[in-house]
């Protein structure tokens, strides 16, 4: 079996400025040698500044997403070799906030997702189910259509991350049992392997809908759990800190 390095992935959504880089030089200092991979992804007016301040510790940043296009009349955008321009090594795509409120579908996910990877960039592609799609049953059906439509071809299994989160678990204290997040989590693992052969074991499979230093080991030890996109809790380096150090 594929031995994959787990990932702690933070996403500040649209929080942090300048003086919030202070609880990045935190975690560089009580993190300088972290039994996981740590990402930062915060907002794009911080990405330089951030990039610059985990120069010299292995803390990665990321973007929270990007264009499709590599540069042109896109107002507001930035483009994969923008964000690895200014210091970026991930970005996310297809999160469910960007999914409800800039109408992404998965195709444009998949467009997103090729233009990344093709810079050079992880892709950390998110999926996840509404709760009245959970409560009707067809959580599989959906997290295998969004898997299907949202990845292109052609990619390569250590340039994609693949964030289960469940949409009713974002910001709300609300998890799945175990036993879901497994049954999510192995289905998605077989997804990747149906569709990329044996190169699809190295994908990293990461829970997120809020993770938070309680919670985190016994979601950590779950079947196909790599690691987390933790929201809320990457905010303050002594949650974060704790969530690196369950992995
Ligand atoms: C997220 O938005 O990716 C997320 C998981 O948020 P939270 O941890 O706050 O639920």
């Amino acid at each position: 079996m594929t031995e994959r390095r787990k990932l702690a992935a933070g996403n500040w959504k649209m929080n942090g400025t300048g003086a919030s880089l202070a609880e990045i030089d935190a975690l560089a200092a009580a993190h300088r040698a972290p039994g996981c991979d740590v990402l930062i992804c915060p907002p794009a007016t911080l990405l330089a500044r951030m990039a610059d301040a985990t120069a010299d510790s292995p803390i990665a940043v990321g973007g929270q997403d990007c264009h499709w296009a590599g540069s042109g009349a896109h107002t507001g955008d930035v483009s994969a070799a923008m964000l690895v321009d200014a210091g970026a090594d991930y970005v996310i795509l297809g999160h469910s906030e960007r999914r409800a409120d800039h109408g992404e579908t998965d195709e444009i996910v998949r467009s997103k997702t090729g233009a990344a990877i093709g810079a050079g960039l992880v892709a950390v592609v998110c999926v996840g189910e509404t709760e009245a799609q959970r409560d009707a049953g067809t959580t599989l059906d959906v997290i295998g259509a969004q898997l299907r439509g949202s990845l292109p071809d052609g990619i390569t299994a250590a340039a994609l991350v693949v964030a289960y989160e469940p949409v009713w678990a974002i910001g709300t204290g609300r998890t799945p049992t175990l036993d879901e997040i497994a049954e999510v989590h192995d289905f998605i693992r077989a997804t990747l392997s149906g569709r990329f052969g044996a190169e699809g074991d190295g994908t990293r499979l990461l829970y997120g809908g809020s993770v938070k230093p309680s919670n985190a080991a016994e979601i950590f030890a779950v079947s196909n759990v790599d690691g987390a996109l933790v929201g809320g809790a990457s905010l303050k380096a002594a949650d974060f800190g704790a969530i690196i150090a369950a992995l």
